[in-house]
């Protein structure tokens, strides 16, 4: 995959936190204190425009730029977690013009690396990290069964919505959404919500039959 389709893949998540601002609030509307897709957007469209601005020449100063930006415009928890899970994923990937699915598989895992790191959830903790580990572990599992990019990052996709879904009966321990306590339960995710669009945004435009 080259740094259009790289580019692509932030459009395309910016494209779908857009159209799912309100659910996204919505859902931090019960546990958190509904900003969550008010925080994305905002976070994300600038990280367009950023992406407008600049012709990187490689995808670590690529993901930097947009890492960057999230940090620098999103409000909330979510803004430095996921502009660490960009800008790992940045300096995993270097600066090339070119990932192959490994590369991209390897970056990615640095990604979630870097948010567990800073922000110290374990899976079933009721984070992010829910939708994101079990979608880093697919990937990786499809590639090693030597399945297409594509299949991969389908099987990808379908095990970051089970993430997402998994959270609504945990019990939050992590973030704004731990201070209620067994309240927080019965609940989805916010952040687990967000970080499956970014893997579907993935599959659909990383996961295309011409794409390698
Ligand atoms: P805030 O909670 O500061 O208002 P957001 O509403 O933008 O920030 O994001 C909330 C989301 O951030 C949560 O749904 C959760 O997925 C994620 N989150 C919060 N704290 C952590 C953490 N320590 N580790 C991983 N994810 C976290
Ligand atoms: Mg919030």
């Amino acid at each position: 995959m080259d740094l259009a389709a790289l580019d692509g893949w932030m459009r395309e998540f910016a494209r779908l936190v857009a159209e799912n601002r309100d659910e996204l609030t919505r859902l931090d509307s019960a546990i958190g204190d509904a900003d969550h897709g008010i925080n994305m957007d905002r976070g994300m469209t600038a990280a367009v425009s950023a992406l407008d601005a600049a012709t990187p020449a490689g995808a670590a100063g690529m993901f930097k730029k947009v890492g960057m930006t999230l940090v620098s415009t999103t409000g909330g928890a979510s803004g430095p977690l996921y502009g660490t899970l960009f800008l790992r994923f940045g300096t995993a990937a270097g600066e090339v013009g070119e990932l192959t699915a490994a590369t991209f598989a390897t970056a990615l895992r640095a990604g979630l690396d870097g948010v567990v790191q800073r922000g110290k959830a374990e899976l079933g903790d009721k984070t992010m990290v829910d939708a994101l580990a079990p979608a880093v572990d697919a990937l990786d599992a499809g590639l090693a069964a030597d399945t297409s990019l594509g299949a991969a990052l389908a099987a990808a996709q379908a095990a970051a919505d089970a993430g997402r879904d998994a959270t609504i009966p945990m019990l939050a321990r992590k973030g704004r959404a731990s201070y209620l306590g067994e309240r927080s339960i019965g609940h989805q995710d916010p952040g687990a919500t967000s970080v499956a669009l970014l893997v579907t945004a993935a599959a659909t435009v990383l996961g295309t039959p011409g794409q390698r």
